[in-house]
């Protein structure tokens, strides 16, 4: 497979391409070496939001450009194979955006998607708690219904953007209702507190919050959906948003191949380009055929996704294989480097290697997407 399956894909690569030289590679190095505390980069997502780029794959009458998924997934690619935070930037947008367009009324679609779509505001998934990790449904914040609306109680954790969020789509249980719902709550009510996480190992420019919520109030017209659904809700988000995080494993690992192979024919060892060496060229032929494998995987689920088919069990497969082979090819592209790629100041090799770890822990955890896969091939 060449690299597009699709003829409108490398279309969508040249306009990426165009972005990133005029807006990415100024901005890259310095937001991913912002001195502690860190600043959410508002203009950069504004650009990115401009540029149509959050709501590339979200119907134009919600202020989206109306391609198809797979057309956004080569964007993430793309965004990720020049900078991955900022690709990420790009993806949690539309991730948390999706269960309001997807779950919410015609109301809340008019009111939110269309200024998350353009990046005028900041949406953030407010799913993850200190006791509600792989175990999603543990949920300890508390909605207590009244009269006029709802007020929240809680802590969440590790929530992209949640320090910079204009709303949170909030997961949480109703008082004396089953199981979980899901609220969207504008940020600015009394009682919301959002702090930076520090110290982050990669997907710096990209900045994940902590969030306390304390009698925070949502109006009842912003209950999402059904009272009891949000489970289901956070799981199909998650199954589109796994693509996406597959898409930013095959980006990087994409990048680590063009790093290497650059870099091979152009260091000279024992008189010669080390690209002569076999023992280097092995470790260049297992990149390239794993980066094959995982985008297959990757756009074999978008195009189920774009047909509209179940593809809960491809995207935890892609989203699996290709977050493994990124930590693969990453590691393989640092040792073709050595000293070179360990240092950053001499090449991204290092800010790969930092960028790639948290695909195999953030929307599930390599360990929970297997459980997914094993339970959908044995059953349950
Ligand atoms: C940078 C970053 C950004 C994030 N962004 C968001 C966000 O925007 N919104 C949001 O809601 N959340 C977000 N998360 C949270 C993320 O989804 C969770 O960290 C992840 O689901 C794992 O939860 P945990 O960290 O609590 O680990 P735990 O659930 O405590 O897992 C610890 C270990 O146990 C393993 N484990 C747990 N249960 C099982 C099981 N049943 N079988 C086998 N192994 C198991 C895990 O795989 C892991 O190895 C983010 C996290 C990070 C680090």
């Amino acid at each position: 497979m060449s690299k597009n399956v699709d003829e409108r894909q490398q279309a969508v690569r040249d306009e990426v391409k165009a972005f990133a030289e005029k807006e990415i590679y100024p901005a890259s190095r310095e937001l991913d070496q912002m001195a502690e505390p860190r600043k959410f980069p508002t203009e950069l997502y504004r650009k990115v939001g401009a540029a149509g780029f959050i709501g590339y794959a979200m119907p134009t009458e919600y202020g989206g450009k109306g391609k198809t998924h797979l057309e956004y997934i080569t964007l993430v690619e793309e965004l990720c194979y020049h900078d991955a935070a900022v690709g990420l930037l790009c993806a949690v947008g539309e991730l948390a955006t999706y269960p309001i367009l997807h779950f919410g009324t015609d109301e809340q679609k008019k009111k939110y998607v269309s200024d998350c779509a353009a990046g005028k505001i900041i949406p953030a998934f407010v799913l993850t708690e200190r006791e509600a990790g792989s175990d999603a449904s543990n949920q300890q914040t508390e909605a207590v219904e009244s009269e006029s609306g709802y007020v929240l109680n809680g802590e969440k954790i590790f929530i992209m953007h949640g320090d910079a969020a204009d709303i949170g789509v909030v997961f949480c249980k109703i008082k004396d209702k089953p199981k979980l719902s899901a609220i969207i709550v504008e940020t600015d009510q009394p009682g919301w507190q959002a702090r930076t996480l520090k110290n982050k190992m990669g997907m710096r420019a990209a900045t994940t919050g902590g969030i306390i919520l304390k009698d925070v109030k949502a109006p009842k017209e912003n209950l999402l959906g059904d009272i009891g659904k949000g489970f289901r809700y956070a799981m199909t988000t998650l199954d589109s948003a796994r693509v996406g995080v597959a898409a930013q494993g095959v980006g990087i690992c994409q990048r680590a191949l063009d790093e290497s192979v650059a870099y091979a024919k152009k260091r000279i060892a024992f008189g010669a380009p080390i690209a002569k060496l076999q023992a280097i060229q092995w470790m260049i032929a297992d990149m390239a055929t794993r980066l094959e494998a995982a985008r297959c995987l990757t756009y074999k689920a978008t195009m189920m996704q774009d047909r509209g088919e179940r593809f809960g069990k491809e995207a935890a497969m892609a989203k699996l294989y290709a977050s493994e082979t990124a930590g693969f090819c990453v590691d393989r592209a640092m040792q073709i480097h050595a000293g070179y790629g360990y240092i950053g100041e001499f090449s991204i090799i290092e800010k790969l290697y930092r960028d790639q770890r948290v695909l195999e822990i953030y929307e599930g955890t390599s360990e929970v997407q297997r459980l997914v896969i094993a339970g959908n091939v044995i059953g349950r």
